[in-house]
């Protein structure tokens, strides 16, 4: 029999996030027939047709206390969809947003939870999550005791829907949220400037690390970066080191990320930095170490000065 299936879209900047298209593939996966009904939390946000994107259902709570994230409120508008909806399953981005927000609806309906999915197989009697443990040295396969249950899936993973457009039904969904039920309101977000592409969104991402020897030495990657329309990021040690700003680690205890291209500057490849980057689809490390342990994951790998390498890089790219 078909299951219902809830969504939590992630949304960003009053915009739909593209991991959301990811979620609702792999909802649809899980229904098996059933509906597949996406939750859209926010302030005037900007939704698209997710009816093509293959939700059957879309509920919205726009409200103005749901401008900025917080868990209070924005568990208080899920747990209202959650009673309408009465899913088997309830799908979260594993994004900053989905991270905090999973647990803390879990917590409230007692759901187990399973995180950081990678990918999905539903071949079988129950589905297979993929997840990976030991900072990303190895994936686990995990099974759902019970249902419900909530899941959060790492984005530009799982692929969205592709069967044929739906005609989505939209409901709007009136929650009262008064000061005494919300622990935190959010006065105002100062945003850091950082321009340039979402890191956890990139297809493509040049990274830098203590090879880059200087804030300055970013630069060579920033025009890579520009020409291929790519995000820039960067290992804790270039951070540690004062070249970048925090915002740009990737890692175990930075972003975790997924792109399509991956290339690796003057990185050693510490573990803790393989666990946000190693499943990124093909990998370039340049590195003027031929030991260093980045080249176990490459996919291609070149050995040299990142300060020639980039540059040539960037002319031949130009011309393409
Ligand atoms: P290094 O290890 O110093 O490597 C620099 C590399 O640049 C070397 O391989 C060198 O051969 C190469 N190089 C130098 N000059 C050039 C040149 N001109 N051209 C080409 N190559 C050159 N790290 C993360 O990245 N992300 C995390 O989230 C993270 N979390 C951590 C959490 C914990 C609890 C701990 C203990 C550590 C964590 N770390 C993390 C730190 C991690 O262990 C490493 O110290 C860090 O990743 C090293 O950064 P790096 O590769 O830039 O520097």
């Amino acid at each position: 029999m078909g299951k219902n299936i809830l969504v939590v879209a992630d949304v960003r900047h009053q915009n739909v996030r593209q991991v959301t298209n990811e979620m609702i593939g792999a909802a649809n996966e899980l229904a098996q027939g059933g509906s597949v009904h996406v939750a859209v939390l926010g302030h005037e946000v900007n939704i698209p047709d997710l009816g093509a994107k293959g939700a059957d259902d879309v509920w919205v709570v726009n409200d103005e206390s749901l401008k900025n994230y917080t868990p209070s409120a924005y568990r208080k508008a899920v747990l209202e969809i959650y009673r309408q909806v009465n899913p088997q399953v309830i799908l979260f981005a594993h994004s900053a947003v989905g991270k905090d927000l999973a647990p803390v609806v879990a917590m409230r309906l007692g759901l187990g939870q399973i995180s950081d999915v990678t990918a999905l197989d539903v071949s079988g009697d129950k589905p297979l999550f993929t997840r990976p443990i030991y900072a990303g040295k190895a994936f686990t396969k995990v099974t759902p005791k019970a249902e419900p249950y909530a899941v959060t899936i790492r984005p530009n993973n799982l692929q969205p829907y592709s069967g044929s457009a739906k005609t989505a039904q939209t409901h709007e969904v009136t929650v009262s949220f008064e000061t005494p039920d919300l622990a935190t309101v959010v006065r105002e977000v100062v945003q850091k400037a950082t321009g340039g592409v979402d890191l956890t969104e990139a297809k493509i991402i040049i990274s830098g690390g203590r090879g880059v020897k200087s804030a300055d030495g970013f630069a060579p990657l920033k025009e890579l970066a520009d020409v291929l329309g790519a995000a820039v990021g960067a290992s804790r040690g270039a951070c540690d080191a004062g070249y970048c700003d925090y915002a740009l680690q990737i890692g175990q205890t930075g972003k975790v990320v997924t792109p399509d291209l991956y290339i690796a500057c003057g990185i050693s490849g510490a573990i803790q930095h393989l666990a946000g980057m190693s499943s990124s689809k093909v990998i370039v490390a340049i590195n003027k170490d031929p030991e260093a342990p980045i080249f176990q994951v490459a996919d291609y790998g070149i050995v040299g000065d990142l300060f020639e390498v980039v540059p040539l890089l960037t002319e031949e790219f130009k011309k393409v």
